[in-house]
């Protein structure tokens, strides 16, 4: 029937009575930063390519902000933002290391049916942001990373999904205070928060967050 959700040949049939939205058909948020893709590495492989860190230093990393953690040449968080502008225009999204396993994993989440929606903070300094959304695109597509939909936005709280994945404690706060099911991508800056939480993106992490979706563990 033409308008019927549960008709359409695009869901499967086990959801058939679902709706794509909030709770319904299988959708996930997925970070990019700290999640799919290396950021502090990326930053870490210009600085030193330039000549402003020494190649054996391997700063901490048990702050979420970059310039909280040891180790990082930055005097001020102008400096920071400076460099990371610089790396920017220097193509750092389009070619930042993926995390291990990423691409099999969502795939393997794509073929479940899971629909996988980007949303990323990437726009968070003005003036680049062609280079950011299209290198954004390029490493996606390099990178062999199914998506249906891809989210430049900060306010994450205001896009809503069955379920999120994201690494920013500040980011995971905010949507389990709106009632979200978040499940914490395991970094050294986010380990004093509650589960669920995955460690990696290994066959095991991805067939534990399918039964998530079917069954969102109890208060942990
Ligand atoms: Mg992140």
């Amino acid at each position: 029937m033409e308008g019927d959700m549960g008709a359409s040949p695009t869901i499967p049939e086990q959801y058939a009575n679902q709706q794509v939205g909030i709770s319904g058909y299988r959708v996930l948020n997925l970070d990019l930063d700290g999640v799919c893709a290396d950021y502090a590495g990326a930053m870490r492989d210009y600085l030193v390519r330039n000549g402003r860190m020494d190649p054996q230093t391997i700063p901490a990393n048990t702050r979420y902000a970059l310039t909280d953690n040891d180790g990082w040449p930055f005097a001020s968080k102008s400096e920071y933002i400076a460099a990371h502008k610089a790396a920017e225009e220097e193509h750092l999204y389009a070619t930042m290391q993926p995390i291990p396993g990423v691409a099999h994993a969502l795939q393997r989440l794509a073929d479940e049916h899971v629909y996988i929606r980007i949303v990323t903070h990437r726009l968070f300094v003005s003036g680049q942001h062609r280079i950011v959304v299209s290198d954004t695109a390029k490493w996606l597509d390099d990178n062999n990373i199914p998506y249906m939909s891809l989210c430049f936005a900060g306010l994450k709280d205001s896009i809503q999904a069955t379920v999120h994945i994201d690494d920013s404690p500040a980011n995971i706060a905010v949507l389990r205070e709106v009632g979200q099911h978040v499940v914490v991508f395991d970094q050294p800056y986010n380990r004093e928060l509650g589960g669920p939480r995955m460690a990696d993106w290994s066959d095991a992490s991805v067939d534990q967050l399918l039964d998530w979706f079917e069954q969102w563990p109890a208060e942990q």
